[in-house]
C-alpha cells in the first residue's frame, strides 16, 4: 500500500495482492476491510473495488524500486496465502523478496496450512533466507494454536507470531522454533477487551524461552490514550536483522521488468478465464 507505515513493528507495507475474505474470529473487525470499504466505488482510488480480492501485478516489483533498506510488511491489506491466489503468483512474490534482499520482509498469514505446504515444497528456495520472516496470526486457542504448529512444521529461518487481537488467555503453548512474538489488543469501534494477565502470560513465556517480545498496544476505543506500556516498560524487541548490499539501479530495473512480465503472463491466463474480477487492471 505504501512506502511508509504507521504500524509500530514495520517501516513500509507492500501489497501485490489486495482484499481478502474472513476466516476466523480475529477477522471480525478487520482493519483492512474497514479501510478498503471506505473507498468502494471511489473512481480511480486503489480501493475502488473495496475489499474484493484481486491481484495487483504492477505492484509486484515495488521492493526492487525501494533502494533504501526497509522492514516491509507483506500484504498488510490481504493474505498472501489466500486460497484464491494462484501458487505461481505467490512464488513470484517470494522471488521478488529473494532478489531484493537488502530489505527485511514480514509475511503474516492466517492460512497457515498453505504456508506450511508451500514452504516445504515450492517455496523451499526461500525458506532459509534470513531476511524473510514468516508469521501466523494467533487470536485465540481454537484458531491460533494449530497455526503455531503449522508454522513450526514449516521450513523457515525466522518464524514469528502476531498475537493480535488477543481475545483470550492462550494458556501455556509451545514456542519451540519461534523467534519473535508481537502482542496487541483490538482497537476501534466495538473493540473486544484484552486482559493484562493474558499479555503478561505471553510475555513471561517469551522471556523464559528467550523469544523476542514486542508489545504493540493495549488497543480499545481510544488506542493512543491506552498506549503501549506494560508494567512500566515499552517492549520493542525484534529478531536480528541481516544486512545485504543493495543491487545497482540498472540491475534492479531489469529484474523488476522480468518479474512483472512473468506475473502478467501467468496471472492473465490463469485468472481471467475463470474469474475476471480477481485481476485488477486499473492503474492508480
Ligand atoms: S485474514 Fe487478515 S486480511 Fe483477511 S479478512 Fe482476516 S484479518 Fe482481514
Amino acid at each position: 500500500m505504501s512506502s511508509i507505515s504507521n504500524i509500530e513493528w514495520t517501516d513500509a507495507t507492500w501489497n501485490p495482492v489486495r482484499g481478502c475474505t474472513k476466516i476466523s474470529d480475529g477477522c471480525k473487525h478487520c482493519y483492512a476491510e474497514t479501510f478498503a470499504e471506505r473507498f468502494r466505488r471511489v473512481k480511480g482510488h486503489p480501493y475502488q473495488q473495496g475489499f474484493d480480492l484481486r491481484l495487483v501485478p504492477r505492484k509486484l516489483a515495488e521492493p526492487l524500486r525501494w533502494r533504501h533498506p526497509k522492514m516491509i510488511f507483506v500484504n498488510s491489506m490481504s493474505d498472501l496465502f489466500h486460497e484464491s491466489v494462484p501458487d505461481q503468483y505467490i512464488i513470484s512474490v517470494v522471488e521478488v523478496m529473494v532478489a531484493a534482499r537488502w530489505h527485511t520482509y514480514q509475511v503474516l498469514t492466517k492460512r497457515s496450512e498453505r504456508l506450511r505446504e508451500m514452504l516445504n515444497s515450492s517455496l523451499q528456495f526461500a525458506a532459509n533466507q534470513k531476511h524473510i520472516w514468516w508469521g501466523v496470526s494467533v487470536e485465540n486457542r481454537k484458531y491460533g494454536l494449530p497455526r503455531i504448529e503449522n508454522l513450526q512444521n514449516a521450513q523457515a529461518a525466522t518464524r514469528f507470531l502476531s498475537v493480535e487481537p488477543l481475545l483470550e488467555d492462550l494458556g501455556k503453548f509451545n514456542l519451540k522454533g519461534i523467534d519473535w512474538v508481537i502482542v496487541g489488543g483490538e482497537s476501534g469501534h466495538g473493540a473486544r477487551p484484552m486482559k493484562k494477565e493474558w499479555v503478561v502470560a505471553v510475555r513471561n513465556q517469551c522471556k523464559s524461552e528467550g523469544v523476542s517480545f514486542f508489545f504493540k498496544q493495549w488497543g480499545g476505543v481510544r488506542k493512543s490514550a491506552a498506549g503501549r506500556v506494560l508494567d512500566g516498560k515499552t517492549y520493542d524487541e525484534f529478531p536480528p536483522r541481516i544486512h545485504h548490499p543493495v543491487l545497482d539501479a540498472p540491475e534492479c530495473l531489469a529484474l523488476a521488468a522480468k518479474f512483472e512480465a512473468a506475473v502478467k503472463n501467468t496471472t492473465l491466463v490463469e485468472i481471467s478465464s475463470s474469474n475476471p474480477s480477481l485481476l485488477e487492471l486499473a492503474v492508480c
